[in-house]
């Protein structure tokens, strides 16, 4: 007799929605049995969950016995008139997905579980640089960001944290938060997941249609001829990459810039070695960042 096997679902991650919840979860773990030898990672997420994600959540696994992936869209780092309601929501999908690379928690709570008495008053400031790049085009953006992932820490207190390198700016800070606060947890960084054709990963790409899809390589096109042109000299890479700007009428360029990695402050021309080209634009409605390392020469 034959008996034909099909193999099984992958099970799906417990949904965590309360701070409660999550305490209790994890604090059988913490107590000593072999999952919380091998750790906790913590990957943060708004969810809409792409590869981009998905490889930060393979990293954590290899980190950590217990893979916890919060999907929280933080009203605190949305201004008026961004998109914190047009943001994607995908639950459904994101849970399939982090089944498939086994991840055992997923926590999801509410704004009123994370803001039980509005936004809160208490705030963490990322300083001056937080008033730059992204943080000029969106004043509070991350206060609002740190505030969540300081809460995010406390709630779920992992060993190691999985951050994209793709938010160049945001890793800048939250490292800057762990040290000068210092916060009893690693940060890890993943490399920036592509398509074949070079544009990043991003939650926000659904948004694009296919002239605006194609209209948005000029993000990746223009790191590129920065990368290409970096032992140019500044003004000249600038405006190599800066020119890939041309062609398109529905992009706008916000900034396109080299930074420091030590500092995340400007460049400027007599600068060498290692450094960041990071680059936002606005592709129709749609409002995108990259970024890459180059060494300057
Ligand atoms: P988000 O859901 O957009 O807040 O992103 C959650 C995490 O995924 C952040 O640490 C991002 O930097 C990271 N991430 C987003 N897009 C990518 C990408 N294309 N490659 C690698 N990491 C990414």
């Amino acid at each position: 007799m034959t008996f034909s096997s099909r193999p099984s679902a992958p099970a799906t991650p417990v949904v965590l929605t309360t701070v409660a919840e999550v305490r209790s979860a994890l604090a059988a773990g913490r107590a000593g049995d072999s999952a919380s030898d091998a750790g906790i990672a913590l990957v943060p997420t708004m969810g809409a969950l792409h590869d981009g994600h998905l490889s930060l959540v393979r990293r954590a696994r290899e980190l950590a016995g217990t893979v916890v992936v919060s999907i929280f869209v933080n009203p605190l780092q949305f201004g008026a008139g961004e998109d914190l309601d047009a943001y994607p929501r995908t639950l459904d999908a994101d849970l399939a997905a982090l089944a498939a690379e086994g991840v055992e928690y997923v926590f999801a709570p509410t704004a009123r579980e994370m803001y039980p008495s509005g936004p809160s008053e208490t705030r963490v400031t990322a300083g001056h640089i937080g008033t730059l790049l992204e943080g000029a085009t969106r004043p509070g953006h991350f206060d609002g960001m740190l505030t969540v992932v300081a809460k995010l820490f406390n709630i779920v207190r992992p060993d190691v944290a999985v951050f994209g390198q793709k938010d160049a700016q945001q890793v800048f800070l939250v490292r800057r938060m762990v040290d000068e606060l210092n916060l009893p947890l690693a940060i890890e960084v993943v490399p920036t997941v592509r398509e074949s054709d070079g544009l990043a990963l991003s939650s926000r790409n659904r948004f694009l249609d296919a002239g605006a899809r194609r209209a948005a390589l000029a993000l990746s096109g223009a790191l590129q001829a920065a990368d290409a042109a970096a032992s140019d000299g500044l003004v000249e890479l600038l405006a190599e990459a800066t020119a890939n700007f041309g062609d398109h009428d529905d992009v706008t360029l916000d900034y396109l810039v080299v930074v420091d990695p030590a500092s995340f402050l400007p460049v400027d021309e007599h600068f060498r070695g290692p450094a960041i080209a990071l680059v936002a634009a606005r592709v129709g409605a749609t409002r995108l960042i990259d970024n890459t390392p180059i060494t300057l020469g």
